[in-house]
C-alpha cells in the first residue's frame, strides 16, 4: 500500500447526514422518508456514539483543515411541513442541531410538483385509460389500459416502488413525466400540471399531498438557536439545467426572501437535486456563501472542498441498519 492511500485511510473524517422527510408517505420511490419512529431511535443512537456538530462547527472544521473525528451533522433538504411539525420536537427533545434548506417560494402549504404529480398519476382512484396532454408543441401519450381502477393489486405492487423500477403503468408515467418537467421552469411545471389535473378530472386541492411548513413555522424554527437554516433555491430548478441568469436569481432571491423572513444570515446552500455546474458555485462565491452541499456520497475530511461538501442519504432504516451504514461511511 502506498503511503498516501494508507495516510488517507487514517484521515480523520465527518459525516453530513441528509434527510427530506420525517414521515411515512404512501410510496416514496427515492428513499427519501424516515418514519418517527425510526428517526427517534436514530437520534438515540447517534447522539451516543458520535458527536453531532452544528454545520457553522463543521464548517470551521473544513476551513481550518482539523476535523474532529466521528463528527457528525444534520441536513434537512426542502422544507417539509412534517420537519417543523415532527423532525423538530425530536431534535429539540435530544439537543441535535440540524440545518434546514428551503426552498422558499413554496413556503405556506404548497406541495412540490413532484409529490402532486406522483398524487395524480399513481394514487388517484380513477383515471381515464390513456394520457394525453399537449404541451409546448408535443403530445405526450401513455396508454394506462387496466390500470384506469386503482384496485388493491395495483396498490399492493405499487407500495414499495423505487424509481429505477417502477412495477406499474402508472409508475411508470409518473417517472417518466418527472423526466419531462425536472429541467424546467417553476412556471412550466405548474402549467403542465395543471395540464395533468384536467386530465385527470381533478381539481386543484383535491389530492391533499402535504407541503411545506408555514412562514410562521419557519422563524419559529429558526428562533431555536440549534437550528440553522440554509438556502436551497426559490423554486428547486435542477439549476445545471439553467444558463447563468436563472442560477444567479435562484440562488440570490431565495437568499434575500429568507434572510428577510428570519432576520439572519443564509451562509450554507445544498444544491437542489444535486445538480450544479460551475456557474453555480461561482454564484455561490459571489454571493458570500460559507459552504455549500452536494449528494454526492463522501465523508468531509481536511481535503474537502467547501463548496462540494458529501452528503450521506439516511433511509428508513432502524438501529442495526444505521450502524452497519454509518461504521460503513467512516471507512469509505
Ligand atoms: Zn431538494
Amino acid at each position: 500500500m502506498r503511503l498516501s492511500k494508507f495516510k488517507y485511510l487514517f484521515q480523520n473524517r465527518a459525516l453530513v447526514l441528509m434527510y427530506h422527510r420525517i414521515n411515512s408517505p404512501l410510496t416514496d420511490p427515492w428513499n427519501l422518508s424516515v418514519s418517527p419512529e425510526n428517526f427517534e431511535a436514530q437520534l438515540q443512537f447517534l447522539t451516543k456514539h458520535y458527536s453531532i456538530v452544528s454545520i457553522h462547527e463543521l464548517t470551521r472544521q473544513i476551513n481550518s483543515g482539523k476535523i474532529q473525528n466521528r463528527s457528525v451533522a444534520l441536513t434537512f433538504d426542502d422544507g417539509y411541513l412534517d420537519n417543523f411539525t415532527t423532525a423538530k420536537p425530536l431534535l429539540e427533545k435530544y439537543s441535535v442541531p440540524a440545518t434546514f434548506f428551503i426552498t422558499d417560494s413554496y413556503l405556506g402549504g404548497q406541495p412540490f410538483w413532484w409529490d402532486e404529480l406522483e398524487a395524480i398519476i399513481v394514487h388517484t382512484d380513477k383515471l381515464p385509460s390513456v394520457f394525453s396532454v399537449s404541451f409546448r408543441n408535443e403530445t405526450i401519450v401513455f396508454g394506462l389500459e387496466g390500470e384506469e381502477v386503482l384496485n388493491e393489486e395495483i396498490r399492493l405492487n405499487q407500495v414499495n416502488y423505487s424509481v429505477n423500477r417502477p412495477p406499474t403503468l402508472r409508475t411508470q408515467l409518473y417517472i417518466k413525466l418527472w423526466k419531462l418537467l425536472s429541467p424546467l421552469q417553476k412556471d412550466d411545471q405548474m402549467e403542465f400540471l395543471k395540464l395533468v389535473r384536467d386530465w385527470a378530472g381533478i381539481s386543484e386541492n383535491q389530492t391533499q399531498v402535504e407541503g411545506t411548513m408555514t412562514v410562521q413555522q419557519l422563524k419559529q424554527l429558526s428562533d431555536n438557536p440549534l437550528f440553522t437554516i440554509g438556502g436551497h433555491t426559490s423554486t428547486h430548478p435542477s439549476l445545471s439545467d439553467h444558463p447563468a441568469t436563472i442560477q444567479k436569481n435562484e440562488i440570490a432571491d431565495n437568499k434575500e426572501a429568507l434572510e428577510k423572513l428570519i432576520s439572519d444570515r443564509i451562509l450554507y446552500f445544498a444544491y437542489p437535486s444535486g445538480r450544479y455546474n460551475k456557474t453555480t458555485i461561482k454564484t455561490l462565491k459571489n454571493r458570500s456563501f460559507s459552504a455549500a452541499f452536494t449528494t454526492n456520497s463522501g465523508f468531509a475530511g481536511k481535503s474537502t472542498d467547501k463548496y462540494t461538501v458529501p452528503r450521506v442519504q439516511v433511509c428508513n432504516w432502524d438501529v442495526n441498519k444505521l450502524q452497519k451504514k454509518v461504521q460503513a461511511w467512516f471507512r469509505m
